[in-house]
């Protein structure tokens, strides 16, 4: 297949923000692709090549990009840099500088996707001595042979910064509309992704196989389960209504989640965003391969411990592991124990379709043998009457938690959704709106005084579900440290884009724009109507949205979560309509 369709398919989807739109292009190109293509065509539309917990990086280095620019194009390496100064995107570099550059004399071998994605894996593959060199010459062999626009986006996906705006669910729709002709397939697609998180598979299994194929596909040890989420609820009184009046509560953990996968004699873990992180936690992994069985995915949450108490301690503790430089010191410095609370499958077969109530049998039973000090199952208690949500409520924060998670017992395990099937009670939620919120970062303004050459002020959205878009809701400029500021201007630069990202509503007026990808939280006094901000834009007066008032960032960078799991709007609304409540007493604006 030529890699031209893909490229001016790519720089039609660049040019607009509509969901719509991008489910055409999408469908369209689809429905050119080959269908044994389809999975190397769908990664690479996600500006990867292969799944997110392959954890396969392209690895060039900036300063061997600018070289193989300019060496591709005949322009003198100080030329390049010049331009890419001003661009501040490689990519952008590449489109530019290749434009004049002088036609090639020698017959170009055809740029086909084939021979691009080839030569991409070769690229991530090469590792050790000299492998830069070696990379460098990959990229400068397709770029020889390049238009400019192919270059641009050669370069753009080489260095990660290829990014079209396409969630997920829009390349589901497309798949379905172009191999079904109906976008009510779309749900047997997503099951299928839930259970494998690896869209590239599914693709081609619709393309060659059918829908039968897709629907029929199974859960995979190794291949991570997107997790189910839960819904937050103020009180316990909501907690035991959306759980028709009987629960499962069990202690909410302020650690990691980690999906665990267990073979014969290998042990793998899963971040919540389905990285692979077995490498984090070697104590955890190690302790794993003593669980009772021959294979297993079952999900926990690890949390740092008082080696001395035994108490829990917040995630910022566990946050120390990662800053630490090696894993195996930080191990000791910072113990930690893995509460599971779920079991998925187990030796061949998915548990997820067994109601909660057995699942946490089974849970008890396998880790019966295992649990020894770093394996536990977290505690839990059913419950009936609010006052005893509310009574293991608070033995939960007194032992380092953060509140409680509630459960539907007979609720079956919903990969990759967030509905009232689970609700979170946190303690927070108790007072006016001491309640924390995760957003994402969208815009900054330039820092004064102190802060010159950091970012003064961050723009700050929640996510609107329906739209796939973030609406702004903040501008927060308090709580950060000194190292949170350099920490976020080396995070964020490398989002920078040159005008608002497409995927963000706002009417505030920002020096700098970012894609949407860091995860924050901060807390808030209270939520007021504004203006400017377009969170909830309407819901509650007309030409009206949300802010946040007396926001400050509470030192948690979320990088656990996509920035689609941020708080929601919606959300945001919920807190601003119960906040109007408990100051008037009226009944919700609703
Ligand atoms: P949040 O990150 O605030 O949306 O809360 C959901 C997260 O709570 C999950 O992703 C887990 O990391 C964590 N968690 C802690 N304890 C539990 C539990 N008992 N069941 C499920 N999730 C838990």
């Amino acid at each position: 297949m030529d890699f031209k369709p893909l490229v001016e398919t790519f720089a039609e989807m660049e040019q607009t923000s509509s969901r719509i739109a991008l489910t055409d292009y999408l469908v369209s190109l689809l429905k050119k692709t080959p269908p044994d293509l389809i999975d190397k065509v769908t990664y690479l539309i996600q500006g990867k090549l292969y799944p997110d917990y392959e954890g396969i990086e392209m690895g060039l280095a900036e300063k061997m990009a600018l070289r193989a620019i300019a060496s591709s194009s005949g322009k003198n390496l100080s030329a390049v840099e010049k331009v890419y100064r001003e661009t501040g995107d490689i990519g952008d570099t590449a489109g530019k500088v290749m434009v004049s550059k002088a036609q090639s004399t020698l017959v170009s071998e055809a740029m086909t996707v084939e021979r691009v994605y080839s030569t991409f894996d070769r690229i991530a593959r090469t590792t050790g001595q000299g492998s830069q060199e070696t990379k460098l010459r990959h990229v400068s062999s397709l770029l020889n042979d390049s238009t400019p626009e192919e270059g641009r986006y050669i370069m753009k996906f080489v260095m990660g910064a290829l990014r079209l705006g396409i969630a997920d669910y829009t390349v589901l729709d497309a798949l379905a509309i172009a191999f079904t002709g109906d976008k009510a397939n779309r749900e047997a697609l997503e099951n299928a992704y839930n259970v494998s998180s690896d869209l590239g598979t599914v693709a081609r299994l619709l393309a060659t196989k059918g829908l039968a194929a897709v629907k029929a596909m199974q859960v995979t040890l190794f291949k991570p389960i997107r997790p189910m989420l839960a819904e937050r609820v103020t009180t316990a009184e909501e907690a035991l209504e959306r759980m028709e009046g009987k629960a499962a509560v069990e202690y909410k953990l302020d650690g990691e989640r980690v999906q665990v996968h267990k073979g014969k004699d290998r042990v793998e873990l899963f971040s919540r965003r389905l990285e692979k992180i077995t490498s984090h936690y070697p104590d955890v992994t190690k302790a794993a391969m003593g669980i009772k069985a021959k294979e297993a995915i079952m999900e926990g949450e690890v949390v740092a411990i008082n080696a001395q108490t035994g108490e829990y301690l917040p995630f910022q503790e566990l946050m120390h592991r990662r800053r630490k430089y090696g894993f195996e010191e930080a191990m000791e410095a910072y113990p930690v124990v893995i509460n599971f609370f779920d079991v998925l499958y187990l030796d061949g077969k998915n548990k997820m379709p067994l109601p909660y109530e057995e699942r946490r049998e089974l849970l008890e039973k396998v880790l019966m043998g295992a649990r020894d000090g770093m394996i536990k199952v977290v505690p839990q208690k059913i419950a009936t009457k609010p006052e005893q949500v509310d009574r293991f409520m608070n033995q939960a924060i007194e032992d380092g938690c953060e509140g409680v998670m509630v459960k539907l017992p007979q609720s079956i395990y919903r990969a990759g959704s967030r509905e009232y099937l689970w609700v979170k009670l946190k303690r927070e939620y108790r007072s006016e709106l001491a309640d924390t919120l995760d957003l994402v970062v969208v815009g900054a303004l330039h820092g004064r005084g102190r802060r010159v050459g950091k970012y003064g002020a961050l723009l700050l959205a929640a996510y609107d579900k329906s739209e796939d878009v973030f609406k702004s809701v903040s501008k927060v400029g308090t709580g950060f440290t000194d190292e949170h500021l350099d920490q976020f201007y080396r995070e964020l630069e490398k989002h920078v884009v040159h005008q608002k990202h497409a995927r963000v509503d706002t009417g505030m007026d920002m020096d700098v724009w970012f894609e949407p990808v860091m995860v924050i939280e901060v807390i808030a006094s209270e939520i007021t109507l504004s203006p400017s901000h377009t969170a909830a834009k309407n819901l509650i007066r007309e030409g009206y949205g949300l802010a946040l008032r007396f926001p400050k960032f509470t030192g948690r960078i979320r990088d656990d979560k996509d920035p689609e799991a941020a708080t929601t709007v919606e959300e945001v609304a919920t807190m601003y309509k119960r906040q109007v409540r408990v100051r008037t007493g009226a009944p919700p604006a609703d």
